[in-house]
């Protein structure tokens, strides 16, 4: 465990911190000067704690431009195992940051704000799963990476958008497969690799807002842009078609980097945006919808990151025994890919 902070320090710290909003999330900060004081206070905490920041490409910018890593959820935790720092605040949401805690059981994980759950992790239980496994023996169980730790301790392997097909094509031919828990992922996956694919009904809300009318018409008005898609788009199974390329966040990231066009249409989580212009500041990109945006990843803030770092809150932890159970299917993944 890190050294507790100098008093001095700390009151230091905690004196600088705005005041919470009343809606239960930090303050935003309004203007550059507070933006910059935040960001230094939360640099001098980071070495006082001996901490790395991790960040999802969700996050908001600013927090986006302080990490020493942001990237998807398979690069944070390849970032996270690969780390000699004491402690990780991970920015991004609660599933996240026990796969994190189960990869390093030697460093102090926190999260900035408790609630940054996900709502499609929500929607399947282990007892469900387990239930399944009683009418299908034989199966094989496969989780997004958007799961629960109890939920990976009840799968057999576990994917990101990233790697999905790739693990998957790896798996028996012979065995049914069932995927949880995102839907339209999942039919992604089935239609990719013709594997026999019982799928789950779970979707992300973030990425329901993103309606078939919204993308045509900025297709008709950007005909020069390149449509790039996530795979868990509720529009993904009626629009497959007119994507150019789905591809996972950091496919995203790395195919606009190779890309002779100019122009994109980005169907994901509007934080994806901020991470591809400060990269290719001479391409142009237009979000599928400025309301795609994920409430969980927006708890976390400078505020309370900085808290975070200040306080040592909110450890994440997982139960020893679930956590040996929930690592084999991550590893099996990391292990394929
Ligand atoms: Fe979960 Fe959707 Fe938020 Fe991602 S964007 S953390 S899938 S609710």
């Amino acid at each position: 465990m890190p050294h507790a902070l100098p008093r001095v320090i700390d009151e230091i710290a905690v004196a600088a911190l705005p005041a919470a909003g009343s809606n239960g999330h930090a303050a935003v900060p309004r203007d550059p000067t507070q933006t910059r004081r935040l960001t230094e206070l939360i640099a001098r905490l980071k070495t006082e704690r001996r901490a790395v920041i991790l960040a999802h490409n969700y996050q908001e910018g600013s927090i986006q431009d302080l990490a020493d890593f942001t990237g998807d959820s398979l690069g944070l935790a390849r970032q996270a195992k690969a780390t000699d720092a004491e402690v990780i605040v991970f920015c991004g949401v609660h599933f996240m940051a026990e796969t994190a805690a189960m990869l390093c059981p030697d460093k102090t994980v926190l999260i900035p704000d408790l609630q940054a759950g996900c709502s499609l992790a929500d929607m399947v239980t282990p007892e469900a799963i387990r239930a399944w496994r009683v009418a299908h023996p034989d199966g094989l169980v496969v989780c997004y990476v958007n799961t629960s730790a109890a939920v990976k301790a009840e799968c057999d392997y576990c994917v990101t958008s990233t790697n999905g097909v790739q693990v998957l094509q790896s798996l028996p031919e012979d065995r049914d497969i069932l995927f949880v828990p995102d839907f339209y992922l999942g039919s992604y996956l089935k239609a990719k690799t013709k594997r026999k694919i019982h799928l789950w009904r779970g979707y992300c809300p973030a990425h329901a807002a993103l309606l078939p009318e919204l993308i045509e018409s900025l297709m008709d008005a950007h005909p020069e842009a390149e449509f790039l898609m996530h795979p868990e788009c509720g529009c993904l199974t009626k629009q497959m078609h007119l994507a150019d390329r789905i591809l996972s966040t950091e496919g995203m990231v790395q195919y606009v980097n190779r890309a002779p066009g100019r122009e994109f249409i980005v169907a994901t989580e509007v934080g994806l945006l901020h991470r591809l212009r400060a990269l290719y500041p001479d391409r142009r990109f237009y979000a599928a919808s400025e309301h795609a945006r994920c409430h969980h990843m927006n708890r976390n803030s400078l505020e309370k990151v900085a808290q975070a770092l200040v306080s040592m809150e909110h450890v994440v932890r997982v139960e020893p025994a679930i956590a040996e159970r929930a690592l084999r299917p991550i590893e099996r993944m990391l292990a394929i890919t």
